[in-house]
């Protein structure tokens, strides 16, 4: 009961100090000052230093510990008294109670306080658990002085305690004092750590921008670090180029020097091929001059072997017996060989007639009369293209030089002109005609004096009289085929040279081009025949090349035509036809008939006779022909002749026309330069 009166201050104290303990033991986080606050605290840790001890062992032996810590509280009084007491245990004691007095008392005495551990040492032999002397129960007045004694123990003692609840009092009071300034510290505190706390967020916050800022500039030291690398890998990279580069240099340096070593080898040689060149130049140019003198001596000399071979010339050709025509009877046609035997080309025809009206007169047959002839050269069956061209190729080369030049191909129809002026059939090589073999051979020697410095162009014009009018054998598209419209006219008011109106005038350059004329001219004398029937026998083809050349160098020029007539059948003249000029009357006659051959004998005859008027104009053949024949021009006339029997008398006839003409001699040629 006394224990639980005097609990409650007590109880105080230690709530109070319960309460305080956190701000007792707060200051150890926060920055302590102060002498009185330091002794305060000693004070405070004295006083709840077994208070933590209580609590530490309280949850393994409370109840242990209750009988345990209650003796030193019991016997703490008789010591410090000097009296023995005896007060009753309480059944139940709290050990906040128990504990908290125990310490509470230490503290307040210490001077006087016996040591609580040792207890059992000045226990008081009435207050203790055991009782030793049990008064009788008769000695009732010393149970009364022994109450007495004890009740006076106990006054004693509750004045001591009254004195000590004072001095705890006092004790709580200063501690409420230290407590509110403690309060007020801890305010001031509080605010400076709430600013210290703003502070360290702010710091907080700073640091997490500087570790943003760090970690930005980490990764753009690594983004760097990479470029860094990259541009120590191109730098590497680069470094070896140039190396690599400056080793070429080197290189074509050195070849540099080698090529400069081998240039200055070569100026040294320049030089001396330059005077060479030169030197050779010199050589050259008086060979070039040489050359010229010799080309325009060869020329004077062909001219002059021309004209002694005569400017009308005859050749006269005997086709072959084509397969299916009779043969003619041996002896029919004879080439005796000329003075120098077989070797010799022949230049001798004869031919043998029978004449059967002179044997049936006379009953016996009259024994077959010869006819001899003899031309310029006679070609017999079976000579071929390249051997007759062989002997004109000297002729047409005259054009190349500036002398006209005039081909015919005389004789009756199937005698063999076409296929001495165009060739033969199907486009053989071997059988090529005049025409493209005189083209071949101009264009191929005027390649040959190009290096003499000699140019040459050729025009080319292929055109057909038939009875009396002229039509271009190279028309092409709307005017194909359709004949006429052509005219003969001068080429301007004061020139001498011919052309025919409507007429393409082709340059030609190369063989291709002349083959494409000639199938052009074909084809077109093709279409005309379908119109009207043996108009090619009865026509004239002339086939005219202009040509002209210059020597720039020296200002030489020549022009001069090349024709090749293939003429028409000469089966319709009369047979009697003579030259003489008591016959002309007779040959006027004939000129309905075949005008134009007519026309080409008188012409070639009134030349011969150098006769003051030559009738070129009296056919369009020798109008065309004007500046070809006589003059300074160069003739040749073909005769074909058939060598089948039954032609006998138109060759007889051929022949006879062309000995007439083979005796004419016209004036001596005159090259047309200028
Ligand atoms: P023309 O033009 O005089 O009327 P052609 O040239 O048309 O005569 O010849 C008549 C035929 O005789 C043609 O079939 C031709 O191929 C042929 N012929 C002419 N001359 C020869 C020759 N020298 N060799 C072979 N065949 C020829
Ligand atoms: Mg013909």
């Amino acid at each position: 009961l006394f224990f639980s009166q005097q609990r409650s201050p007590l109880l105080e104290v230690k709530g109070n100090l319960e309460l305080k303990r956190p701000l007792v033991k707060a200051p150890s986080r926060l920055p302590l000052s102060g002498s009185r606050f330091k002794r305060g605290r000693d004070q405070m840790e004295d006083v709840l230093e077994p208070e933590k001890k209580r609590t530490r062992g309280l949850g393994t032996a409370t109840k242990f510990a209750t009988s345990h810590h209650r003796a030193p509280v019991i016997t703490t009084v008789p010591q410090t008294q000097g009296q023995t007491a005896a007060p009753k245990v309480p059944k139940k004691t709290g050990p906040r109670c128990s504990t908290a007095v125990a310490p509470v008392l230490k503290t307040q005495k210490a001077g006087p306080a016996v040591p609580a551990q040792k207890p059992d040492t000045a226990a008081p032999p009435k207050l203790g658990g055991k009782k030793p002397g049990k008064r009788p129960a008769w000695d009732l007045k010393g149970q009364l002085c022994d109450r007495n004694a004890e009740l006076k123990c106990y006054r004693e003692r509750t004045q001591t305690l009254d004195q000590e609840n004072q001095q705890l009092r006092d004790q709580l009071r200063e501690a409420q004092q230290q407590a509110t300034a403690l309060g007020a510290e801890r305010k001031t505190l509080e605010g400076e750590l709430a600013r210290v706390r703003a502070q360290a967020e702010q710091g907080q916050q700073e640091l997490g921008n500087l570790s943003a800022r760090v970690l930005e500039l980490e990764e753009r030291l690594g983004t760097q670090e990479g470029l860094v690398q990259e541009l120590q890998k191109e730098q590497l990279g680069l470094q070896a180029e140039r190396r690599e580069l400056a080793t070429r240099l080197e290189e074509q340096e050195r070849r540099l020097q080698a090529s400069e070593a081998a240039l200055s080898g070569s100026q040294a040689e320049v030089a001396s091929l330059r005077q060479e060149a030169a030197a050779q130049a010199t050589l050259l140019a008086e060979r070039e001059e040489r050359l010229h003198g010799l080309e325009m001596e060869r020329r004077r000399l062909h001219n002059q072997l021309q004209e002694l071979k005569g400017n009308i010339r005859v050749f006269c050709r005997v086709r072959p017996v084509l397969p299916g025509e009779p043969t003619p009877p041996p002896g029919f046609l004879l080439f005796p060989s000329g003075p120098a035997g077989p070797s010799d080309p022949p230049t001798h025809l004869s031919l043998l007639r029978c004449d059967e009206r002179r044997g049936t007169l006379s009953g016996v047959p009259a024994p077959p009369t010869r006819h001899d002839f003899s031309f310029d050269r006679v070609f017999p069956p079976g000579s071929g293209q390249d051997e007759v061209f062989e002997e004109i190729a000297m002729l047409v080369q005259s054009a190349l030089d500036g002398y006209p030049v005039c081909i015919f191909a005389y004789g009756q129809t199937g005698s063999g002109k076409t296929f001495t002026m165009e060739g033969g059939p199907g486009g053989d090589p071997q059988v090529e005609g005049l025409i493209p073999r005189a083209l071949r051979h101009l264009f191929s020697v005027a390649q040959e004096l190009s290096g003499q410095g000699w140019t040459y162009s050729f025009v080319a014009s292929y055109v057909e009289i038939y009875n009396e009018t002229v039509r271009d054998l190279l028309a092409t598209g709307t005017r194909k085929g359709q004949g006429g419209e052509c005219e003969i006219r001068r080429a301007g008011p004061r020139s001498e040279e011919l052309t025919v109106t409507n007429a393409r005038y082709v340059p030609v350059s190369c063989e291709k081009e002349v083959e494409t004329l000639l199938l052009l001219a074909r084809q077109n004398r093709a279409v005309a025949r379908t119109a009207q029937n043996e108009r090619s026998s009865r026509s004239h083809s002339v086939f005219q090349l202009q040509i002209s050349g210059e020597h720039a160098g020296r200002g030489l020029q020549c022009a001069a035509p090349l024709n090749l007539v293939d003429l028409a059948g000469s089966e319709r003249l009369d047979p009697g036809l003579a030259l003489g000029p008591g016959e002309r009357e007779r040959l006027r006659e004939t000129q309905a008939i075949n005008s134009s051959l007519s026309t080409l004998g008188l012409v070639i005859m009134a030349l011969s006779n150098k006769e003051s008027h030559v009738p070129y104009r009296n056919s369009k053949l020798t109008y065309l022909l004007q500046n070809s024949l006589g003059g300074s021009a160069k003739m040749l006339m073909f005769v074909n002749i058939s060598p089948l029997e039954e032609n006998v008398s138109e060759s007889l006839n051929s022949l006879r026309f062309a000995s007439k003409v083979n005796q004419c001699v016209i004036g001596t040629a005159q090259a047309n330069r200028k």
